[in-house]
């Protein structure tokens, strides 16, 4: 099997515009968490290569935010059709590089798709504000302007529709982007550059050169990007731990960061909750993806009524549910990353063993040999919210917490370092409304009878506190991308000062 993905990964990225000479002979090996065998040898960026192509983005920059933002629109629109056109090779792409199951593979590039859309009807739209001027004859407005280079840092987990949500935006806003995807799925990035540099090639001569590139490699890598003061904006996805230096050191040149770390996200089951509904989209939110979502359901806090009627039958589901290749089975769920994964893991579910938690499930899955990392999906039955509860293990670890009023249960949900996601089941409208208002839920994302996990791009992403405030994709995030200018712009023929204040020089 191991030469077979091997080979395919290879002709899909031949298909999808990749020379060989990328992917062959270079020093970074690139692992399939399928088998766990090698599928590739990727060239690696130089620190030299990296400050070149800083230097080109911030040379395109100058062309860029003079071509109209629809004509911009048009570079996205030729984008989305690319993707169109290679959606099924590339979603394969993500399932061999990243094992997702397939359906998720082709909904990663769907979601590309989306905010292509999405990107080329805002190119008409980036609207600012007419404000009424205290002072005869004046106009006040604001405007927007392209900020400049946007780095985009991301995580294995989402390899390709990250790049897309800050991509599409920032080239309809009038921005270069220098992207630096996450040094374990370097794969399906190579591809995304050749699909985009086929829309630039299509698009004509208005398309400056280094307006979309990549750099592939590590955190040093990243760090030339996080540190280089002709990029003003930093949009950074991972893990709070990285979150925390880029924000930091992108703040000490001020620089602007859009920082999307770690979720430790919580369902409230009320008592009138629909069992049933709530069943699946507790499964769908904690075990989709193998648990890698950074919006994957962790904490299921459950109201005393209704524990015994869910909590054994969501047991029994975690006992019967299909764990294995995403390639030659219709499993649910597919590998973790790597062995690293495995292992934190199987730690995470000790502490919380010695914390006095029940543990069922969790085990290694032998599917394809002692080199890929398949694992049983566990659900923990907590005594309370303490130890590994309180952080984010990126595995399948479901922890289920009882309670007895909703006040209780949202303070519990609100209780840990993490903002990104929440949801609550039920049919009550106050406590539904309770949930959803200012003294409710502190996340980012609230959603009603759903998971976490699975947001459109038509909402604004990302969450408070540790998960690090910025927001990515629809509604107004747009705005990170550009820079803000209030115009005060006096028609009259006299000079009339703001505040009534008087400067007569005679
Ligand atoms: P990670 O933090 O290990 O790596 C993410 C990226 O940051 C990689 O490209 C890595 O090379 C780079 N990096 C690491 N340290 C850096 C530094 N000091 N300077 C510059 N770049 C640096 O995360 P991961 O394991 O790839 O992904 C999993 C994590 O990502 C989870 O915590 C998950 O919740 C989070 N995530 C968050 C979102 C979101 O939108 N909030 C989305 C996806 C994943």
């Amino acid at each position: 099997m191991t030469n077979l993905i091997a080979s395919e990964v290879h002709d899909l990225l031949v298909r999808l515009g990749v020379p060989a000479a990328r992917f062959t002979g270079g020093t970074l090996a690139v692992r399939s968490p399928v088998t766990g065998e090698e599928i590739a040898r990727v060239v690696e960026s130089s620190a030299d290569d990296a400050r070149r192509t800083i230097g080109a983005a911030a040379e395109a920059f100058k062309a860029w935010r003079r071509v109209p933002a629809p004509r911009r629109g048009e570079l996205v629109r030729l984008l989305g059709e690319e993707l169109r056109a290679s959606k099924a090779a590339l979603g394969r792409l993500v399932t061999l590089e990243v094992g997702k199951v397939v359906s998720e593979g082709l909904g990663e590039v769907q979601e590309m798709i989306d905010i292509c859309d999405f990107a080329v009807g805002l190119s008409r739209q980036l609207y600012g504000l007419t404000i009424q001027s205290e002072r005869p004859d004046h106009r006040l407005t604001e405007q927007w302007h392209p900020a400049g280079v946007v780095g985009v840092i991301s995580a294995f987990n989402f390899p390709v529709a990250v790049w897309s949500w800050n991509a599409a935006l920032a080239f309809v806003c009038g921005d270069p982007v220098v992207w630096k995807p996450s040094e374990k799925t370097p794969l399906t990035a190579l591809a995304v550059q050749a699909l985009f540099d086929r829309a630039v090639s299509r698009f004509g001569d208005d398309a400056p050169a280094g307006l979309g590139t990549l750099l592939i490699g590590g955190r040093e890598i990243g760090e030339l990007l996080v540190d280089d003061p002709r990029v003003p904006v930093v949009s950074a996805t991972g893990s709070t731990r990285m979150g925390r230096v880029v924000g930091e050191r992108v703040a000490r040149r001020f620089g602007k960061s859009i920082l999307e770390l770690g979720g430790n996200n919580a369902s409230i089951v009320t008592p009138s909750a629909d069992l049933e509904l709530t069943l699946r989209a507790v499964a769908f939110g904690a075990m989709g993806t193998a648990g890698q979502r950074c919006t994957t359901l962790r904490r299921l806090i459950v109201h005393e009524s209704v524990y015994d009627a869910l909590v054994p039958r969501l047991t029994q589901v975690y006992q019967r549910i299909s764990v294995g290749s995403p390639i030659d089975s219709d499993a649910l769920v597919g590998p973790l990353i790597d062995g690293a994964s495995f292992e934190a893991m199987q730690a995470t579910l000790r502490d919380a063993t010695a914390h006095g938690g029940i543990v069922h499930g969790g085990g290694r899955v032998d599917v394809n040999g002692p080199g890929s990392f398949y694992a049983r999906p566990a659900l923990v039955e907590m005594p309370a919210q303490t130890g590994p509860v309180r952080q984010e293990t990126f595995a399948p670890i479901l922890y289920v917490l009882k309670y007895t009023d909703l006040e209780d249960a949202i303070a519990l949900q609100n209780d840990v370092p993490q903002g990104l996601s929440s949801s609550i089941f039920g049919n009550d409208l106050r406590e539904i409304e309770q949930f959803l208002s200012g003294s409710g839920s502190d996340c980012g994302i609230a959603n009603v009878n759903m998971g976490p996990s699975g947001a459109e791009i038509g909402g604004a992403f990302g969450g408070e506190k540790e998960t690090g405030g910025g927001r990515e994709s629809g509604s107004d995030a747009w705005r990170a991308y550009m820079r803000r200018q209030t115009n005060a712009i006096n028609y009259g023929r006299t000079l009339p000062l703001a505040q009534g204040v008087t400067f007569d020089i005679g």
